[in-house]
């Protein structure tokens, strides 16, 4: 496969996973401002899947080139499934990482571990400029920790174990690449891109 896809998140953390795992796929990712792009395409749907197509629809209109886009996020049960869709704000947008997962174990510090239950949700999607569209999604099943541990990864990482018992903020990138929600949805969407012929 020679494909060269617009990614359509300013998230760095989360792009150079993207790059990683399609990268190892023989997929190509250019970011917004390698393409001259200056985009924050807004994510104001109920799903993953409709943000994550709503931000690729919209990076690919703008470039007239196919787009790729990522949304994600971490679902709690004993939360109601939060932060679900507003993991990147949740608590506000003048939160950063640390005081989001911090926030996060105060509201749970009450929860036992067996109620501690929660996934990394992840839905992509690639949009072509005839409208077409690519999609797929993938989850990573775990737990909330009740204290944070490491300094890997990003966003909710340092509060994750996955069912294998991997903390992701403990573990390599390449662990966490080869069991993540992520990996999931990327390994699956690059399966579906191969039956497609993306004109790029
Ligand atoms: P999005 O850019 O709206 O998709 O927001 C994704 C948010 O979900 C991130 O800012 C993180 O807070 C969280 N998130 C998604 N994937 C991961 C991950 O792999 N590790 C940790 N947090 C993640």
């Amino acid at each position: 496969m020679n494909t060269t896809l617009i990614a359509a998140t300013n998230n760095p953390a989360k792009l150079k996973e993207m790059r990683r795992i399609l990268g190892e796929l023989g997929i190509e990712v250019v970011t917004m401002a390698e393409a001259g792009l200056d985009l924050h395409p807004r994510e104001d749907g109920l799903t993953f899947a409709e943000n994550a197509r709503k931000k690729a629809e919209a990076v690919c209109s703008a470039s007239g080139r196919p787009a790729i886009a990522d949304d994600s996020g971490l679902c709690i049960d004993a939360l109601g499934g939060s932060p679900g869709i507003y993991s990147a704000r949740y608590g506000g947008e003048e939160l950063d990482d640390a005081a989001r997962t911090e926030l996060i174990l105060g509201l749970m510090k009450d929860i036992p571990p067996e109620r501690r239950s929660a996934r990394f949700r992840c839905a992509v999607c690639v949009a072509y400029p005839d409208g077409r569209r690519v999609e797929a999604e993938g989850l990573c099943e775990g737990r909330v920790l009740d204290r944070a541990c490491g300094h890997g990864g990003f966003g909710y990482d340092p509060i994750f174990e996955d069912s294998n018992g991997y903390r992701f903020g403990v573990v390599g990138a390449d662990v966490k690449d080869s069991v993540s929600h992520r990996h999931h949805a990327l390994t699956a969407l690059a399966a579906k891109l191969k039956g497609e012929d993306p004109k790029c």
